[in-house]
């Protein structure tokens, strides 16, 4: 535990590489799904956007929520300061609210126009591969980073609880969205706990308000315990349609726009809020 404190950002980006590394080869070899996109289009703009959260925070999102529950055991501020329980009990109380706090931040991005106007940029990956859990806007960056602030005010959890946690976010991120065919028998038992490939992909359909499904980025329980839970994406996993509605011209999703999309008007087909029907008067 101390040592992962210590090496907080080495540990962090070590396992981050690893993960990554691993993915990418797995999906080499047990792809999912046939590309729409070369990779060459997509993987600069998922890496600029890892690079400028990277620069923007310093990595500093998880040393916020650290310095953060530092602080609130000082100050004996938050809930689990103020009861006595074992430290695995603690730590593992932490882990599981932080995953259902990151839980409703998922559905209010996708709840409220404005938040949506960011976190669709992560959406507009017209493939999804490992380098897609990445691909989030800075501002979106910075508003999760200020809110596992305010999380962990309140909860009080232990920091090195707050460092595993980010650890295993970063990691899951980037499993859950790889281009991975993990057989049956492997996925079917391990999504009754955690998030699996097949199971998120579903999230990145452009199809009905499959949108609005499996928001959950660790465990498995929150999509069933509040019903956003579906099994897999209407289409099947061969026909899935991934993106977002207005974004599906590979042309058109560069860099830039996708920078500066949360500011300008909404183009055609567009939604307020997604699974919605388009209106005329989306601007
Ligand atoms: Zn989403």
């Amino acid at each position: 535990m101390e040592f992962i404190a210590q090496y907080e950002a080495e540990v962090r980006l070590t396992v981050f590489l690893v993960v990554l590394s691993a993915m990418i080869s797995a999906e080499a070899a047990w792809p999912r799904r046939a590309r729409v996109q070369e990779r060459g289009s997509r993987w600069p703009i998922n890496f600029a956007f890892m690079i400028i959260a990277s620069i923007v925070l310093r990595l500093a999102a998880p040393v916020l929520s650290v310095a953060a529950a530092m602080l609130a055991e000082e100050r004996g501020w938050g809930l689990l300061n103020a009861v006595d329980l074992p430290v695995w009990a603690e730590v593992a109380i932490a882990l599981v609210i932080l995953d259902l706090a990151l839980y409703g931040q998922h559905r209010a991005m996708h709840a409220v126009p404005v938040l949506w106007r960011i976190h669709k940029v992560h959406h507009t990956d017209l493939d999804l591969d490992a380098t897609s859990g990445v691909r989030f806007h800075p501002v979106e960056y910075v508003l999760s980073a200020l809110y596992k602030v305010i999380i962990v005010l309140f909860l009080g959890p232990m920091a090195a609880a707050v460092i595993l946690f980010e650890i295993a976010l970063n990691g899951f991120a980037v499993f859950n969205h790889a281009n991975l065919h993990l057989p049956r028998w492997i996925d079917a038992p391990l999504r009754l706990f955690f998030v699996t490939p097949d199971m998120h992909v579903v999230h990145h359909s452009v199809t009905g308000d499959e949108t609005n499904r499996n928001f959950g980025f660790c465990l498995t329980v929150w999509d069933r315990l509040f019903a956003s839970y579906q099994g897999q994406p209407a289409l099947g996993h061969r026909a899935i349609k991934i993106g977002v509605a207005g974004w599906r011209d590979p042309a058109t999703v560069t860099f830039r726009s996708l920078m500066v999309t949360p500011f300008t008007k909404l183009r055609p087909g567009e939604t307020y809020r997604p699974g919605e029907t388009p209106t005329a008067k989306a601007s």
